[in-house]
């Protein structure tokens, strides 16, 4: 959209009142214009024959009598005024004149000579709206009809026309109800205050210039998807009470060849005309990749989109009061032509939010929605750690849904808990019926899970075990860490990778070496950990400190490793040491599984009966078999 758009869009939405959908409303416009018309038609064509009509027969006795004062004719029409002020029409022969129609009737001659005649020219205008107006008024109904559609068409930004111009869409300063502020951001703390310092300049930029600071042109906003990246560019809009254009990434390289450099031109253009403003290109790495590379065919218009954007911040001063902000969830794949001083020279990271963050972001969602009182959002936020801002957006969402479903006016802190699986692993499927038999394996299969999890010291708790199957799963093992963790330690991983293959394990035992498909997913799962074990994290004895393969996102700052640098030999190794760690882990997983064969009985047999065993339920069948449970938050004590 334009800034030549935005006049006209004011205008339509004035009109929009309260007819919702423009179609009805523009058909409602032409039918009431066409009302008017055929009124005003019948007004001009009606008020001609209010005046009664007499034959000529009638006029030639009047005029004989002597009654007549004038007439005047208009085509074959006979105005006759008679001496006491009437008003008559009469129609004349086509084809011969009046007077000698007259005559014929046995007018006398004297007669007719007092009776004033006037001929008048019928080509008048009237003549014509009466003749034409049956063909052309519903010609001009069409008309306008079209035209109506069209100007909508147009008003709703249809861009097919001008696909040269940028396609941001632009929130202005005072758009109350589109404004975000950082009250609407929850967590985040440390990039609020880094950003806090880009409002402070927009507001007052004088202060900064004054003293000679260069102020950033860029800053790239990065962090896992659906960590309020988005959202907080448009809070900084919002704080610092300027215009925000935002486009995405994608946007640039839509459609037609050659037009994502020009939009970023319009885009840079708009953006300064209505400085101070902020220019938001979200998931830049659809434009940003490292150019040249070959990935994603070498594509030269996504190429010419970015050396058009690094162009245009080269080329705007630094008091000319734009700022580009852009986000990314892919900061690895880059170009670092975008990262160097004088372009996205400040980044800011955001995180996942840790628990008091999610408990806060729950809490903003939560405005508007009506609670039950045994709602307890600091349950909810325990119980979900790893969970994105989108995430718990989705959760709150999800819960309310579930509670209209079931008529009930409010939100109950079932529904909310139920959400957080809904949101983690696709709805419950309950259509996917298991025979018998498989409902007996995935049993012993997250029994074999869910003890493993429970011995082994690093290893996160259960909360949960159920075998009704969820997206992809068959069954699943709900276990959560106690605390967020930022970091995780080699004890950590290898007790994961038992759990994973504890589900393996079981099966082999159950079926008598038999393996099902079951499995395959904690199988690659697993060992991708070891592989990343042994290839990033410098946790394999034997081959040490070595970062054989690329990380992602974290050696952006310095060339990273590249994929595959290293030599046959070590490839071998590699393989040998990811090899042991799974065995090794296998094994403790087995030892484990024999070791508590009875305790795995019991919960296979109850699993079963009930399908989901939830984390109390579980623990007392831990504690009557022996096994002390690992130690709960405060926090679930008061939920
Ligand atoms: P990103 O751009 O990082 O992928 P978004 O900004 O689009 O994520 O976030 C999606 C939605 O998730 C937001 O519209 C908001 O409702 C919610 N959300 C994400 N992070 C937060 C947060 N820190 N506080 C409140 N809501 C959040
Ligand atoms: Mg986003
Ligand atoms: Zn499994």
């Amino acid at each position: 959209m334009n800034p030549f758009n935005k006049q006209q869009n004011n205008k339509g939405k004035k009109k929009n009142g309260g007819t919702k959908n423009p179609l009805w409303r523009n058909i409602f416009t032409s039918l009431a214009i066409f009302v008017v018309l055929i009124i005003v038609y019948s007004f001009i064509v009606g008020s001609s024959s209010t005046v009664k009509s007499i034959p000529l027969s009638q006029l030639a006795t009047d005029i004989t009598a002597g009654t007549v004062k004038s007439i005047a004719i208009k085509s074959d029409t006979l105005d006759i005024v008679y001496n006491n002020g009437d008003k008559r029409e009469a129609k004349k022969e086509p084809d011969s004149s009046l007077t000698q129609s007259l005559v014929n009737y046995g007018v006398p001659k004297d007669k007719l000579a007092a009776v004033q005649v006037d001929v008048q020219s019928d080509s008048g205008f009237v003549f014509w709206v009466i003749n034409l107006a049956p063909f052309i008024v519903p010609i001009i109904f069409i008309a306008l009809f079209i035209w109506f559609l069209t100007r909508q068409v147009k008003g709703a930004g249809m861009q097919a026309f001008t696909f040269g111009q940028s396609k941001a869409r632009i929130t202005l300063p005072h758009d109350k109800k589109q404004q975000v502020t950082f009250k609407d951001v929850a967590g985040a703390k440390e990039a609020k205050e880094e950003l806090s310092e880009i409002v402070d300049f927009l507001k007052n930029p004088k202060k900064f210039l004054d003293i000679g600071a260069r102020i950033p042109k860029g800053i790239l906003l990065m962090g896992a998807p659906g960590t309020g990246k988005t959202l907080l560019a448009r809070a900084v809009a919002g704080e610092a009470g300027v215009s925000f254009f935002s486009i995405s990434g994608s946007e640039f390289v839509e459609m037609f060849v050659g037009v994502g450099a020009s939009r970023v031109r319009d885009l840079f253009k708009m953006a300064k005309a209505a400085a101070p403003a902020i220019i938001f290109v979200d998931e830049i790495d659809a434009v940003g990749r490292v150019r040249g590379t070959g990935v994603g065919g070498g594509n030269d218009e996504r190429e010419q989109t970015l050396n058009q954007i690094l162009v245009e911040m080269d080329g705007f001063e630094p008091n000319e009061k734009v700022i580009v902000m852009a986000a990314t969830n892919r900061p690895d794949v880059l170009d670092p032509a975008l990262l160097r001083p004088g372009r996205f020279d400040r980044r800011v990271t955001i995180d996942l939010p840790d628990r008091k963050d999610r408990e806060a972001i729950l809490e903003i969602h939560a405005r508007k929605k009506p609670f039950a009182e045994d709602v307890n959002l600091a349950v909810v936020a325990e119980r979900t750690p790893g969970f994105s801002g989108a995430d718990l957006y989705s959760l709150m969402n999800e819960a309310a849904i579930l509670a209209a479903r079931e008529n009930r006016l409010k939100l109950a802190q079932f529904d909310l808990v139920r959400s957080i699986e809904k949101v983690m692993m696709g709805p419950e499927r309950k259509s996917h019926l298991l025979t018998k038999k498989e409902k007996e394996l995935t049993a012993y299969h997250e029994a074999g899970h869910a003890i493993v999890a429970s011995v082994l010291p690093y290893a996160d708790p259960v909360h949960k075990i159920s075998i009704i199957s969820r997206g992809r799963a068959a069954g699943y093992t709900l276990h959560l860490p106690l605390e967020d963790r930022k970091m995780q330690s080699k004890k950590e991983f290898l007790d994961d990778i038992s759990v994973s293959l504890a589900g393996y394990v079981t099966e082999k035992l159950i079926l008598n070496n038999d393996v099902t498909t079951g499995p395959s997913n904690d199988l690659q799962v697993s060992t991708a950990l070891a592989r990343d074990m042994v290839t990033k994290y410098g946790m394999s004895d034997k081959l040490g400190a070595l970062a054989l393969e690329g990380s992602g996102g974290r050696a952006m700052f310095g060339r990273g490793v590249e994929d595959g640098e290293y030599s046959e030999k070590v490839s071998g190794e590699i393989d040998s040491e990811v090899s042991l760690i799974m065995k090794e882990s296998y094994q403790k997983a087995e030892e484990i599984i024999n070791k508590h064969r009875p305790l795995l009985d019991a919960i296979a047999k109850r699993l079963v009966e009930k399908e989901t065993i939830e984390r109390d339920e579980f623990e007392l069948i831990l504690v009557a078999n022996g096994i002390t449970p690992k130690k709960k938050l405060d926090i679930e004590h008061q939920g």
